[in-house]
């Protein structure tokens, strides 16, 4: 079927996601960042017996608002999963936020951080970012800076360039959003990389730092350094506000999408420094009432549950883990096996790929992506789509990940490629990859 073009303006989710739609059944598609399978059935029944109304609890208060920074017992869960994390005791009525989703623990993040007396109108991320920074930052009025990470060939990953990095930072930044497991590139921030940017954070007394995590749970390839090896941390994740001083100036944001597979419950949550807190607390019903009484209600019990032995597995965490980097591997052998070189993934849902050789003079997709190329549209971008229509592969071409000035060669050269796919998914994908060998 015919390909819609897209100018790089519009939003590269809803692009893709639109193209993999139009293809229906016929494509396979690894673009947008969810899971194709369904979530463990503890997760599903937790949510079953709250509407079977078999918990404990008056039938009529689940179906009605909670309280606006999040129901009682889930941020009592959460402050005690953290106190742990953090190895400091949280208080979970003022440390603690419940969000609908990570996307607005992110914005109220950023709003608080503009809205504190005196700061700047700069939001910082590291480059390539997860789109939403960006469009979120415009939409608060701020100003967006990006600042590249540096693609190391030999170690086919992307690197923390400090000095740029220390260069982007001022009075008029207002936050910096570090996110680590990484969207869209798969990296695990060293341990090095992360104290380097703290002790950044801390020559700017009125900076924030926003720590995106929503991928913890997931890091097959875990960062060197003690700190990625603690007992009472997810596996190979190091929070940011447990770095020394950083509590203080760290926001730190995550969900239950990824880790639970329910990208759909959209419940997020944000834990942080009471100062911070409170302003957040008094202007989240501005922006929602509550999350979802009964998902978060659910998501209690699914809480507990998960610490618990799960297929052999230690815990659920465990079994998540150990399942991704096999997806992940999977993956990997797929696309070098069809010519497409991947750069290191350590964790979460993606992989990036090298697309620039399929769409060269001597690639397999060059006729299809001479073909649609158009003069508004990024390369990687029409690379994408000749992918799509030439083999009913929908990946997302990274470019809109970039801002506007970094090295042209650098932006359009990868697709990004999302592994959270059944098996038949995957194995159709491997065969498909196959046939551009
Ligand atoms: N941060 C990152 C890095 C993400 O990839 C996503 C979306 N998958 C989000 C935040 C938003 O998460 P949520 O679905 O919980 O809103
Ligand atoms: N975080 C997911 C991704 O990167 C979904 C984002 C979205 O749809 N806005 O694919």
């Amino acid at each position: 079927p015919a390909v819609p073009s897209g100018a790089p303006t519009k939003s590269v989710f809803g692009e893709f996601s639109g193209l993999a739609r139009m293809l229906g059944d016929s494509c396979v598609d690894l673009g947008q960042g969810f899971p194709n399978f369904d979530p463990p059935e503890f997760v599903v029944k937790a949510l079953r017996d709250e509407l079977d109304g078999t918990v404990p609890g008056a039938v009529r208060t689940r179906h009605q608002y909670t309280r606006t920074a999040g129901h009682v017992t889930l941020v009592e869960a959460l402050a005690e999963r953290y106190s742990r994390h953090l190895g400091r005791s949280l208080d979970a009525m003022k440390e603690v936020a419940v969000t609908v989703g990570a996307t607005n623990a992110l914005f109220l993040a950023m709003q608080a951080a503009l809205a504190r007396p005196g700061a700047g109108r700069e939001i910082v991320a590291l480059e390539p970012f997860f789109e939403l920074y960006r469009s979120q930052a415009r939409g608060l009025n701020a100003e967006f800076r990006s600042v590249a990470l540096r693609f190391d060939e030999a170690k086919r990953c992307f690197e923390l360039d400090v000095e740029a990095l220390a260069e982007a930072l001022g009075p008029q930044t207002a936050a910096l959003i570090v996110n680590t497991p990484h969207n869209p590139t798969g990296k695990a921030f060293e341990e090095w990389e992360l104290k380097a940017i703290a002790k950044l954070a801390q020559q700017h007394p009125n900076l924030l730092v926003i720590s995106d995590e929503v991928y913890k749970y997931m890091i097959f390839d875990p960062p060197s350094g003690g700190l990625a090896n603690q007992k009472d941390s997810p596996a190979g994740h190091i929070h940011f506000a447990k770095l020394p001083g950083m509590w203080e100036k760290t926001l730190t944001v995550s969900s239950a999408g990824k880790t639970f597979g329910i990208t759909g419950w959209q419940i997020g949550w944000l834990i942080g420094p009471s100062e911070w807190m409170e302003p957040i607390q008094c202007y989240m019903p501005n922006l929602q009432f509550c999350a979802p009484t009964l998902t978060q209600r659910a998501l209690c019990r699914v809480l507990r549950e998960a610490a618990e032995p799960f297929h052999g597995a230690e815990s659920y965490y465990e079994w998540l883990r150990q399942d991704y980097a096999r997806r992940r591997d999977i993956m990997v052998a797929a696309l070098e096996a069809g010519g497409i070189k991947t750069a290191r993934s350590q964790g979460g849902f993606f992989l990036l790929g090298d697309i620039s050789g399929l769409c060269g003079p001597e690639g397999p997709l060059h006729e299809s992506w001479e073909a649609s190329l158009r003069p508004d549209e990024a390369k990687d971008w029409t690379c994408c789509r000749a992918l799509a229509a030439e083999i009913g592969i929908v990946s997302l071409p990274v470019s809109p990940f970039f801002g506007a000035g970094s090295a042209k060669n650098i932006r359009t050269r990868f697709a990004r490629f999302c592994f959270a796919k059944t098996d038949a998914t995957l194995e159709e994908a491997a065969k498909r990859l196959a046939s551009l060998a």
